[in-house]
């Protein structure tokens, strides 16, 4: 493999260890011609597959893409969007196949992206699952609250913040209207 720095054409490997998790292996490697050490990362290649049938490698980017647009004006940090990235490719691996379908990527969204915000998660949920009527973010609604009481969960955001004085009738319009054409919309990984 190429030296990043000088582009000399090989580098030895010096060391090489597995992560804690297993998932991966990091190798030292040392460029002989420079002298500067750096480190590569191998993992299992991740492919998914798209509605139309097409392949491509799993990206945390595009996770972090169709995310941070559901997260528009949340307050919601790029740490926290970054490890929920994380979390969604962890989870995606963790189903042991070398191949899932997009439909499974954005599933893996939704739990995490709930606890984060829920107000992302319904913009989120709204176009991942193809909300078609003001019912249907009601039920959402009503189970995001319902399970609010199961698990004596403080409303995260909902019902107040200086952002949002009205609550769910606000979100439920910044969902709809907010997300203007398609192309703005908080889309869906993949
Ligand atoms: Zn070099």
């Amino acid at each position: 493999m190429h030296c990043p720095f000088c582009r000399h054409g090989d580098s030895r490997v010096i060391d090489s260890r597995t992560t804690d998790d297993g998932t991966s292996i990091r190798r030292r490697r040392l460029c002989p011609e420079c002298g500067r050490r750096f480190t590569t990362i191998e993992t299992a290649s991740l492919s998914v597959v798209k509605r139309s049938g097409a392949t491509e490698p799993f990206s945390r980017q595009k996770v972090l893409v169709g995310v941070r647009k559901a997260c528009q004006g949340r307050p919601v940090t790029e740490d926290q969007l970054a490890r929920l990235a994380q979390r969604v490719e962890e989870s995606v691996r963790a189903t042991g196949s070398a191949e899932v379908d997009a439909h499974e990527v954005g599933l893996a969204v939704l739990e995490p992206l709930r606890e984060l915000d829920e107000v992302a998660y319904l913009r989120f949920a709204s176009v991942y699952r193809a909300f078609e009527s003001l019912e249907d973010f009601e039920a959402a609604i009503t189970l995001l609250r319902a399970e609010r009481e199961a698990t004596g969960r403080e409303p995260a955001h909902l019902g107040g913040g200086a952002a949002y004085p009205s609550g769910m009738p606000r979100a439920t319009e910044d969902a709809l209207a907010g997300s203007g054409g398609a192309a703005d919309s908080p889309a869906p990984p993949h």
